[in-house]
């Protein structure tokens, strides 16, 4: 199949000053060679977006909605391409990739119905005062290479919903989903109100620190957010930051393991562990750790791996050689700090494969269980009790999700309630949806993603107060 390898800026589908190749991690063979920009290309992007923004603002929001919703029926309609674009630059196993394709489309359709309307909060014979909400203008949408569909377009939805304009810029790795999704919109915006442009890592710096670029919306590593967060100060911009976590997953001793174990696997290997939002680390009762143990490492065991277009797979490669090279230490550490009681191998041949791995016998303070691994290499630990493990969860820079497993409802809750997480599950982890408030506690990341919460980030809030 041939995929899309143009760039969008101001209305038109572009060759790139420079180009990109995309290999596919489970061969690494090329997929595409796709459009790269240059700094003057992004800089005219960001200039089609300045010069859109008033007349899209000015459309009004019922007119936005309905645009929103043809985007959302043409994705739809390029659904089975977009999941195989996916598979092929990510890796995923399809059903994944489809899974995922049906999100972002959920995602659109949602944020079209969704309104933030004028709250009149004085309206007497002494005065009126309404409170509404107004676009900020340019909007610069960053994302990582683990959910390429999904994340650029939960952050395009919003922020052109609320009458701002965008460049997305995807992960250098993962280009092709995003330039699809530029396709798609050129088809039904007004030129210049999205904007999709790649580079090699290199431009990132340029769009945050772009005086007419008025809100970032980043998805990515902390260290990056930190960056973006320093480089947009000098401007006072508006940022919405999801950054790294290292979920925890506390089980107590009441729970049926070989039920909880089949979540927890889910949750801990889907993706090969590329989720920010996947379990990183398990915390087990000591009264059912070695079952609990024995009983993920089956399921490690048994999983096949493969190229994600193959029906048989279930779990797909590593996405690039840095984050490969990463897999690999990772299971160094479990080695010489814990036991491995699953995994521990690469896969030979040209992919980037690595066997889901499972190490017990680890400690908090080795790099496997303190780190954010985003890898297919799970550290269980030995707790004492619930509160041991609470402690330990909370024990961390991060703070994005977490869970509590338990058939005591109420004993869970106590525990949820405390655990320093911007979400907490209990008896499942990783779900997650449009309707759901997203946000990232501690260093995880600051405000908040989807929802009407979600939605207001992407606006300035207005007072207008009248005196009779
Ligand atoms: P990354 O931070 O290296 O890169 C993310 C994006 O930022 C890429 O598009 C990259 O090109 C760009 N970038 C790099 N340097 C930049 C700079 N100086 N300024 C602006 N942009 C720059 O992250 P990654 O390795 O692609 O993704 C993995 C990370 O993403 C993990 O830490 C993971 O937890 C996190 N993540 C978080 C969430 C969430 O919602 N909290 C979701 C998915 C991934």
């Amino acid at each position: 199949m041939a995929f899309t390898t143009k760039m969008l800026i101001n209305g038109k589908l572009v060759d790139g000053d420079r180009t990109l190749e995309v290999k596919d991690p489970a061969t690494r063979d090329t997929v595409a060679v796709v459009a790269c920009a240059s700094e003057s290309q992004a800089l005219a992007a960001v200039a089609a977006a300045k010069v859109a923004q008033p007349d899209w603002e000015r459309l009004g929001w019922n007119a936005r909605a309905q645009l929103l919703l043809a985007y959302a029926d043409a994705i739809q309609q390029r659904a089975p391409e977009l999941a195989e674009a996916m598979v092929r630059e990510q890796g995923k196993p399809l059903a994944e990739a489809q899974g995922e394709v049906s999100y972002t489309e959920a995602f659109v359709r949602h944020f079209a119905g969704l309104t933030l309307p004028v709250e009149v909060i004085q309206n007497d014979d002494k005065g009126r005062i309404e409170v509404m909400r107004k676009a900020l203008g340019v909007v610069v949408g960053i994302s990582p290479w683990n959910f390429p569909a999904l994340v650029p377009a939960a952050k395009l939805a919003p922020a052109i919903l609320a009458g701002n304009t965008v460049v997305l810029k995807p992960a250098p790795t993962t280009p092709i989903c995003a330039l699809m999704l530029g396709e798609i919109a050129q088809s039904i915006f007004p030129a210049g109100v999205v904007n999709v442009v790649t580079d090699q890592n290199d431009l990132g710096s340029l769009l945050t620190s772009h005086p007419d670029v008025a809100k970032v919306t980043f998805t990515g590593s902390t260290a990056t957010g930190r960056k973006i967060m320093a480089n947009g100060s000098a401007t006072l911009k508006r940022l919405t930051l999801e950054l790294g976590g290292n979920d925890a997953a506390i089980v107590l001793d009441d729970v049926a393991v070989e039920a909880v174990a089949d979540k927890i696997y889910q949750a801990a290997f889907y993706n090969a562990g590329q989720a920010c939002l996947a379990i990183k680390r398990v915390y087990a009762h000591r009264a059912i750790y070695s079952t609990l143990c024995d009983a993920i490492a089956a399921r490690a065991s048994a999983a096949i791996s493969g190229h994600g277009l193959e029906q048989s797979t279930q779990i797909g490669p590593i996405q690039n050689a840095a984050q490969f090279a990463k897999a690999k230490h990772y299971i160094s550490a479990g080695e010489r700090e814990g036991q491995i009681i699953a995994g521990g191998t690469v896969v030979e041949g040209k992919g980037f494969f690595v066997r889901p791995t499972v190490v017990r016998n680890i400690e908090d303070g080795s790099e496997l269980v303190d780190q954010e691994q985003f890898s297919p290499v799970l550290p269980i630990i030995r707790i004492a009790d619930a509160e041991d493990g609470l402690a330990r969860a909370n024990r961390s820079e991060y703070g994005l999700g977490g869970s509590v497993w338990s058939s005591d409802a109420a004993r869970a809750r106590s525990i949820a309630a405390r655990l320093q997480s911007g979400t907490v599950w209990v008896n499942q982890h990783l779900s997650f949806g449009p309707n759901i408030p997203f946000a990232g506690a501690k260093q995880s990341g600051i405000g908040v993603e989807w929802t009407e919460h979600g939605l207001a980030e992407f606006t300035q809030l207005s007072v207008v107060n009248e005196s009779y």
